[in-house]
């Protein structure tokens, strides 16, 4: 089993980043992701990591 870090596509640019340090975890159920390259944001975002 590969441990791998979860990916996010950023839905406005289109530009992939792994999810850690870009997110900001308040739960399971609360994430927001703010894209590096635009600065989308984006709540409850899913992931690649089921
Ligand atoms: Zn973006």
């Amino acid at each position: 089993m590969v441990d791998m870090e979860p990916i996010v596509r950023c839905p406005s640019c289109n530009d992939e980043q792994e999810l850690p340090g870009l997110l900001t975890a308040l739960s399971n159920q609360n994430v927001v992701y703010t894209c590096r390259k635009c600065g989308f944001e984006e709540r409850n975002i899913e992931t690649d990591k089921g």
